[in-house]
């Protein structure tokens, strides 16, 4: 017989809904939960609820912030670099390493047919766009070495025609995508300081 109440089957399979958390997994978060306090369980469920409502992209690089413009955005006004990332989280390495002083931009993906994602689902009018307004001197792919960051960089290329602007990309070797945001230190320099010119 199953033994579990509703309210705490419900909650399992939120857990479970999570990236990375398995069933079993899931239910031992769930009982943790109910060992927690109420206040602590309160807090807990606040902070869900103000992550989802307080943090939007923002409005000039799409990184998340709680802000008008993320804190990139407001202390590097005028920074003739962006870098391209795939996703918010990516930009966490490169500030961790301090190597790099420019802004940023997130595509929001790369192309991938496969998934439906086509350029239309990304960001990219909005980056040639700041690219222009803003003189930008270089751009630094940092999309990954799969076909689709491959395809996704072509595709900035063509619209990028006729535009003077140094494009470079990471030096090869450093895994991206989801792993990117657990690159240390010493392989995020060195990806930087080898990147090579496209
Ligand atoms: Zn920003």
């Amino acid at each position: 017989m199953n033994i579990e109440p509703a309210s705490l089957e419900a909650l399992i399979g939120e857990f479970s809904s999570l990236p990375g958390i398995g069933h079993k997994t899931a239910r031992r978060l769930a009982y943790h939960v109910l060992s927690k306090s109420e206040s602590d369980v309160e807090r807990f469920s606040t902070n869900l609820l103000n992550a989802k409502n307080k943090v939007h992209p923002c409005p000039r690089c799409y990184a998340f912030t709680d802000e008008d413009l993320c804190p990139v955005c407001k202390a590097r006004q005028g920074a003739k670099s962006i870098c391209v990332v795939e996703k918010s989280s990516d930009i966490i390495p490169f500030e961790r390493s301090g190597i790099y002083k420019g802004t940023y931009f997130v595509l929001g993906g790369v192309i991938s047919p496969l998934d439906g994602i086509g350029p239309e689902h990304l960001h990219l009018p909005d980056l040639v766009q700041r690219i222009k307004d803003e003189n930008i001197e270089e751009l630094i792919l940092a999309l990954g070495s799969s076909p689709e960051a491959d395809s996704t960089a072509l595709m900035l290329d063509r619209m990028l025609a006729g535009v003077s602007v140094k494009r470079t990309r990471l030096a090869r070797g450093i895994p991206m995508g989801s792993d990117l945001e657990f690159v240390d230190e010493v392989t995020m320099l060195r990806a930087f300081e080898g990147r090579v010119s496209l």
